[in-house]
């Protein structure tokens, strides 16, 4: 169990503990468990009662039906590539 590798002479000492940590590769790695899941297009309609509202904005290139994505800073559209860069407070 216990085993003591130290049947090297004084003369090299160094060179027993020469245990090389090799760097994973990305191979080895693990690789991130989040999985990109498609939009769950029912979550950003609202249903109260009889009317439906709807969460995000529209595009204003696509029109209705086409949701932007709400992002910190940014809106974006996936589909046409829409994007509106929001400053941190709306100064309207
Ligand atoms: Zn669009």
């Amino acid at each position: 169990m216990a085993k003591k590798e130290e049947a090297a002479p004084a003369a090299a000492p160094a060179e027993v503990k020469k245990e090389k940590k090799e760097k994973k590769s990305q191979k080895e790695r693990p690789h991130s468990k989040k999985k990109h899941t498609k939009v769950k297009i029912w979550k950003l309609y609202d249903v109260k009662g009889s009317t439906l509202t709807r969460k995000n904005e529209p595009c204003p290139r696509c029109g209705q039906g086409t949701f932007l994505a709400k992002y910190k800073t940014r809106k974006y559209c996936g589909k046409c590539g829409w994007s509106q860069i929001s400053s941190s407070k709306s100064a309207e």
